[in-house]
């Protein structure tokens, strides 16, 4: 048996993927694959509306929400937010942006929208973590707002460092979340956010689609400069049909949204998630040779770093896992370490395989 553990792209449900690969030659009797059809075709433009149906029905999206398929990834909205937002309300130019600084991934979307706006790091979480690290969410309360932001923006699941939001800001002014990797992993309230934004690639589908949830209020406030294929309201006012999206991965994702309701939707999943996560820590926690450095009530469900004390068995450590069938546990390497990342797709037991391998390692090892 493997088990895939690694941070994006990621595992998929093996349901959808040996779906996929019945219809690969002939998608429901049209003689095509889904990669050979017109996007602007009766077949495709069934797959597409059904996806963005499903996906609505997940994350009870309301009605004045749209929601986007787009390309580019996470990286490329850390620059299209500020190009459809810094003109909000026709603010003076630069306008202020407003971001909360908590791991590797706030750390890029600050440097790209600093292009576009005067960012204000309202907090940091290096400042507040007890051993100066992106360790711990900082507490709002500490937060330094400004009263004229255009946006606040958040990153609420830290792929890299491992901490993630358990609550959601009472701020004044609209909140953009990147949730590329917890999106469909817990249930959320999309009326909290202006605008949710992901890249694929870990609970959605394939790399090359990018999901944008927003508000419709928020629509129409585009920079000059911002290309029309990264507007908003054109790729709104299009229905994500202004240039070709990334067909095949719509697809997938379509299946995967097909998946998540057959598991009894994001609430269910989401139990799971609790569940496997609360394993692998609380094994982490009482354990001699492996520790977790985040602050508990900040522990990410999806990504879960954690180190050997003996630093010389990490080499081993990864070779005798991948000899188990337990895969891509590398940490990144601007933490080091390890890395399990624990997706939807992940089912629990691939975190019982991973926790009675570790154990079994240390009882050799240490
Ligand atoms: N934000 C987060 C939270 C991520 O995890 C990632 C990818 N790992 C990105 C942004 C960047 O995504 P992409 O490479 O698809 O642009």
């Amino acid at each position: 048996m493997i088990y895939n553990f690694s941070a994006g792209p990621a595992v998929l449900p093996k349901e959808v993927l040996q779906q996929a690969a019945a219809e690969m030659l002939d998608w429901h009797g049209s003689g095509m694959s889904v990669m050979e059809m017109s996007h602007r075709g009766t077949e495709f433009m069934s797959i597409l509306a059904n996806a963005q149906q499903d996906l609505r029905e997940l994350l009870a999206v309301p009605s004045n929400y749209k929601i986007l398929f787009m390309q580019g990834g996470a990286i490329a909205e850390n620059a299209i937010v500020p190009l459809n937002l810094a003109g909000l309300g026709n603010r003076a130019q630069p306008a202020t942006l407003d971001y909360i600084c908590t791991g590797s991934w706030s750390v890029k979307s600050i440097k790209e929208a600093a292009k576009y706006g005067t960012v204000n790091v309202a907090a940091d979480a290096r400042t507040f973590s007890p051993d100066g690290k992106f360790s711990s969410i900082p507490a709002p309360s500490n937060w330094q707002l400004s009263s004229d932001a255009a946006y606040l923006h958040i990153c609420t699941n830290e792929t890299i460092d491992g901490v993630e939001y358990g609550f959601t800001p009472n701020v004044s002014m609209p909140i953009v979340a990147d949730m590329s990797s917890h999106i469909l992993s817990r249930v959320i309230s999309v009326s909290d956010y202006g605008v949710i934004y992901g890249g694929a690639q870990k609970n959605i589908g394939p790399a090359g689609l990018t999901i944008v949830i927003v508000r419709e209020d928020l629509l129409g406030y585009a920079l000059p400069a911002c290309p029309s294929a990264f507007n908003w309201k054109t790729v709104a006012d299009n229905d994500s049909m202004f240039n070709t999206p990334p067909t095949y991965a719509i697809y997938i994702a379509g299946l995967v949204f097909q998946w998540i309701k057959r598991q009894g939707g994001v609430a269910a999943l989401e139990k799971i998630n609790v569940a496997k996560a609360a394993l692998l820590y609380d094994y982490l926690d009482n354990s001699r040779l492996y520790e977790n450095r985040i602050v508990k009530d900040c522990r990410s469900r999806m990504n879960v770093p954690f180190f050997l004390r003996d630093e010389s068995l990490n080499a081993i450590f990864l070779s005798e896992a991948k000899a188990r069938g337990l895969l891509q546990l590398k940490g990144h390497s601007s933490v080091g370490g390890m890395r399990a990342s624990i997706y939807n797709a992940m089912p629990i037991e691939g975190v019982q395989a991973l926790v009675a391998f570790m154990d079994e390692f240390e009882r050799q090892y240490f």
